[in-house]
């Protein structure tokens, strides 16, 4: 049977690699049972990653022409990863919820640092090491623990304000902090806000992926596979996805990250199967 899928990928109306179509016949290819899209949306600044608003129109006619293109081989879906930036910019604004999406991915990339939404009024989380750390110094006093807190204070906002289905990278923080001297995943003061953010995600009933894009190159994946006990103790439906950005790497870790899920007492995912979020099997 048919079991692989993805729901986190980027493509060329973003910062992917590949056109929408190279990813559906990369996955038709790897015998998927589905496929989502998952652009960057568009925000108030200009960034190279987020799609821009007025390719947002040729974005969904083409993810609907290749779900029409490809019907009875793949099922396909059209989704966006939507950044929670503060309460007038998440998955929740009209905006957003007006593009009749199959379904969307709410992340954390940028932490506001004030009430202005430029670029330049934004830390941003998940890029190189030396921006990272940048921010840290310049906005946080240097403090591991001060960028950690404004982290999962963010997330359990976008957590709140809703209007996204799927967690994405809930602890990205990890990614940059624990190249820090001072950060430490089992620290109370880590542990503590991080398992609220779990508690609050079980009462919500938001599923969490298992985002694997980092697994090949750095053995990580987003949430830290120490964690993966903790989501299953709070029956926290979860999704594999390899958020890839090239259309050779749609697979890349999924094996391996579904292997550790099942260590950890998994014996489904939560994905969209004809439309509706069901358990598949693992
Ligand atoms: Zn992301
Ligand atoms: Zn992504």
């Amino acid at each position: 049977m048919k079991q692989n899928s993805n729901f986190h990928s980027h493509c060329t109306f973003c910062d992917g690699r590949n056109l929408p179509e190279d990813f559906v016949e990369a996955a038709v290819t790897n015998r998927f049972r589905a496929y989502g899209f998952s652009s960057h949306s568009p925000l108030p600044f200009e960034t190279s990653w987020n799609m821009s608003k007025p390719d947002m129109p040729d974005y969904l006619a083409e993810i609907k022409r290749l779900k029409n293109k490809y019907a009875g081989e793949i099922e396909l879906y059209l989704g966006l990863e939507i950044d929670y930036l503060d309460a007038t910019c998440n998955a929740a604004i009209p905006y957003f919820q007006s593009l009749s999406l199959d379904y969307s991915i709410g992340s954390i990339h940028f932490l506001p640092l004030n009430h202005t939404l430029n670029k330049e009024d934004m830390a941003c989380i998940d890029g190189p090491y030396r921006d990272f750390e940048m921010y840290l110094n310049e906005y946080f006093g240097g403090d591991i623990r001060r960028i950690t807190e404004s982290f999962f204070a963010s997330s359990m906002q976008m957590l709140e304000t809703g209007g996204f289905d799927i967690v994405g990278h809930v602890d990205k923080i990890y990614m940059n902090g624990i190249r820090h001297p001072g950060f430490d995943l089992q620290a109370g003061w880590y542990q503590k806000p991080f398992l609220q953010l779990l508690d609050l995600i079980a009462e919500k009933g938001y599923i969490v992926e298992i985002n694997c894009k980092n697994y090949a190159r750095k053995g990580q994946t987003f949430p830290h596979v120490t964690s993966f006990q903790e989501l299953s103790k709070r029956n926290i439906p979860v999704i594999v996805n390899s958020d890839c950005h090239q259309a050779d790497l749609i697979n890349d870790g999924r094996e391996e990250a579904i292997a550790l899920l099942k260590e950890a007492g998994y014996k489904a995912t939560t994905e969209l199967v004809n439309g509706s979020w069901q358990e598949v099997g693992i």
